[in-house]
């Protein structure tokens, strides 16, 4: 079981990973799906721009057991050993006394040596690497030149001249820019979406990792346009409004994440039709705006009592989706009782 620090914990994480560098982010979680991930590199980029963050997501993203649409999960066994620095096969060096001794990289050299504790990948990272000896980049060297089995050598550093020419030949050098998304508004901006869909996006999350799997490949306009047929169907033709589960919404259920946004949605939804059945309203205010006309039809169809019993359901049977029951059924039997509601007299 996890606990609430641990969710914390992997919410800061991603939280800082994703503000920091999405963009590279992005990037390292694709290479290493492709499985493109070469065996070094160097991060270049001032302190705060996120290289150790970024570090340890592509460890987490090679050694997680419980990946969520190709991202870590952050929580499993490996990603949590991996934010707190103590999994075996992810060693990190750091200078002691302002220099990184040819000791410590033979250190690490010894540890790569011996066979996988958990498996055979490894990753080292070595932090602000300009501050190795020239007896250390030299040792180091050998190794980079003659990885031996599934190794992955990170290299951090603010100042990239610092580092030998030979060490830099041999690394893939990615640059770190600090960027400026400063929280979920600044992140937000880098998306050409409208203003919707924008507003949509913060009432569902103040998270940007959560927000970047929204946005992706237009997930959170898909569901949202799926969704509003579901209602259409609901208004007009609700025995149809299955079809719509089945074919176009459960497509889009993948992860968990995106399941507990889906049964957010539905409830925001109905919050829409309780919000116009009770004149709670501005119309600017309405989620889900585009179909304000379907809205106050299924408003004006409801007495007082099953707006209220429709949304309570709703919200009820949203905590189901912790419990072991598939979410088709869960959409299912939400389905269900909403058109027995409506159906009764
Ligand atoms: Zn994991």
């Amino acid at each position: 079981m996890i606990n609430k620090k641990e969710l914390d914990i992997k919410d800061n994480f991603f939280n800082e990973v994703y503000k920091k560098q999405p963009e590279v982010s992005k990037h390292f979680v694709k290479l290493i799906n492709n499985d493109q991930l070469t065996h070094a590199y160097l991060f270049d980029g001032l302190a705060g721009s996120g290289k150790l963050y970024v570090a340890k997501l592509i460890a987490m993203t090679l050694f997680c057991e419980n990946k969520q649409q190709s991202y870590p999960c952050g929580i499993c066994d490996n990603c949590s050993r991996i934010i707190s620095d103590q999994h075996p096969d992810v060693i990190m060096i750091s200078p002691e006394n302002q220099t990184i001794k040819v000791d410590q990289v033979r250190f690490l050299k010894q540890e790569f040596s011996k066979s996988g504790l958990e498996g055979s990948k490894k990753i080292f990272i070595i932090n602000e690497a300009e501050k190795m000896t020239n007896s250390s980049f030299n040792s180091l060297l050998k190794f980079i030149e003659e990885p031996t089995g599934n190794i992955t050598s990170i290299l951090l550093t603010e100042h990239k001249n610092l580092i030998l020419p030979t060490i830099l030949s041999r690394t893939q050098i990615v640059e770190f820019h600090q960027n400026n998304y400063d929280d979920l508004d600044e992140y937000l901006k880098k998306y050409s979406v409208n203003n919707e869909i924008v507003h949509l996006v913060k009432k569902l999350t103040n998270n940007v990792q959560i927000a970047n799997l929204m946005l992706e490949d237009n997930w959170l306009m898909e569901i949202k346009s799926k969704l509003e047929n579901w209602f259409y169907l609901m208004n007009n033709n609700k025995d149809k409004s299955f079809i719509i589960i089945q074919s176009e919404i459960m497509p889009l259920a993948k992860s968990r994440d995106q399941q507990e946004i889906i049964i957010k949605l539905f409830s925001m939804l109905y919050q829409d039709v309780f919000n116009v059945h009770f004149k709670k309203y501005n119309e600017n205010d309405l989620t889900f705006q585009n179909i304000c006309e379907q809205i106050k039809k299924m408003s004006n169809t409801l007495s007082d009592q099953k707006v209220l019993d429709i949304l309570s359901v709703i919200l009820n049977d949203m905590k189901k989706i912790k419990h072991n029951l598939s979410f088709q059924n869960l959409l299912e039997m939400i389905n269900l009782k909403i058109i027995s509601i409506m159906d009764n007299n």
